[in-house]
């Protein structure tokens, strides 16, 4: 696995590679069994794969939470050598934002709603990133998870509206044994609230009402951001402990 900081540099090898297929998996790192079922379908896919680990900034409405989150390159590259990732691109901030993010990718309402509503400026900073990366990587195919459905139709949206050149594809959501679906931030979470966090995922994929769920939540000692069925699919979002979880599930 060739590793890459600088995105001029990552950009021209990978424009030596124009006859074959570019499969990329965009992350930020602290690598699960969620973001391996995206690079293995990539591999399955692609002649190449490109996995990026990158902790956005701009994309984190609270430092706090920036500060926090779980950060480990050298045991990312350990669990990605094995996989026959061909590249692994982890830049540097600066040289990603050369621009200094005065240069913004918005959408105008869907990025409002859930987890938008919570998190202003969020959306804005995930557009603008997996634009530069899409635009450095330039792959055929980019792998985005389930898990964080309105970021999925947010990106696939974005391709769609500037006529770009690349497939977004889904992939399922990747749950523990007890439901609760993958994410760096579960390491977050203490021992008791992480055996509480299953009845998030038990609850939205209940029968019972959206305001109800809401009400069960906040009663095992969920602070609730959003509990909301919209297209065919529940979304939630709580936060236990100071660590916030999102997930959503088929109606
Ligand atoms: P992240 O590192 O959290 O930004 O996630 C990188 C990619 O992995 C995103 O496309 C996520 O939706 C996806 N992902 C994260 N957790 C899971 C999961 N449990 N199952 C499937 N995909 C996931």
């Amino acid at each position: 696995m060739k590793i890459f900081s600088n995105p001029g540099e990552m950009k021209h090898e990978l424009s030596h590679c124009k006859d074959r297929e570019i499969g990329f998996v965009p992350t930020m790192g602290a690598l699960h069994k969620g973001h391996i079922s995206l690079i293995k379908k990539s591999i399955a896919e692609n002649d190449i794969t490109v996995v990026s680990i990158f902790v956005n900034a701009t994309q984190f409405n609270d430092p706090e939470d920036f500060k926090k989150y779980p950060n480990n390159l050298d045991n990312d590259i350990n669990i990605l050598e094995p996989l026959n990732v061909n590249y692994l691109f982890a830049p540097e901030h600066n040289l990603l934002y050369n621009d200094n993010y005065l240069y913004r990718i918005i959408e105008t309402t869907f990025s409002k709603e859930l987890c938008g509503a919570q998190r202003e400026g969020h959306f804005e900073g995930v557009l603008t990133v997996v634009m530069k990366l899409l635009n450095i990587v330039n792959p055929r195919r980019a792998y985005f998870g389930e898990k964080d459905f309105q970021q999925y139709k947010l990106i696939k949206g974005m391709v769609e509206a500037f006529h770009m050149n690349v497939e977004i594809i889904p992939s399922p959501t990747i749950r523990e044994n007890d439901g609760l679906a993958l994410s760096s931030r579960n390491l977050l979470l203490s021992g008791e609230d992480r055996k509480k966090a299953a009845k998030f995922p038990e609850l939205l994929m209940s029968g019972q009402s959206d305001k109800e769920v809401n009400s069960q939540l906040e009663e095992e000692g969920f602070k609730v951001n959003y509990i909301k069925t919209l297209n065919g699919r529940r979304f939630g979002a709580v936060t236990l402990g100071k660590v916030r979880l999102i997930d959503n599930v088929k109606k």
